[in-house]
């Protein structure tokens, strides 16, 4: 099965064994995954809700790395004042968000009220 890398526009065997080795995401070639880290480890994963406060609103996030993703929590936790209470979620103890590897899996859309859209 051919595809088109999104990285270097190279189509390239999404069967390949070099491919299935490489691993990374089914529009980018082995030799780009390779070049921008590789991607070995198994898939993680982490809800969360969306910023808005709405618990219909869960982003579903997947990192690299184990370390990425309990790093994301803890950001997440902190930023969103999980840790605080009810407490202001705007100031000065906000953590960066910059620095993480992951890519939004699967975001839900709110329905409103009535259940209908
Ligand atoms: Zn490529």
């Amino acid at each position: 099965m051919r595809k088109i890398c999104k990285h270097c526009g190279d189509d390239f065997d999404l069967n390949s064994i070099h491919k299935k080795e490489v691993g990374g995401f089914i529009n980018e070639c082995p030799d780009c995954v390779e070049e921008l880290g590789g991607d070995n480890s198994p898939p993680k994963y982490l809800g969360v809700t969306a910023g808005d406060g709405k618990m219909s609103g869960v982003s579903i996030l997947r990192f690299q790395t184990e370390r990425d993703k309990e790093a994301y929590a803890k950001m997440w936790r902190n930023n969103s004042g999980y840790n605080k209470g009810k407490e202001c979620q705007l100031g000065g103890h906000l953590s960066t968000t910059s620095g993480f590897r992951f890519e939004i899996v699967q975001t839900t859309e709110p329905v409103n009220h009535k259940g209908k859209l």
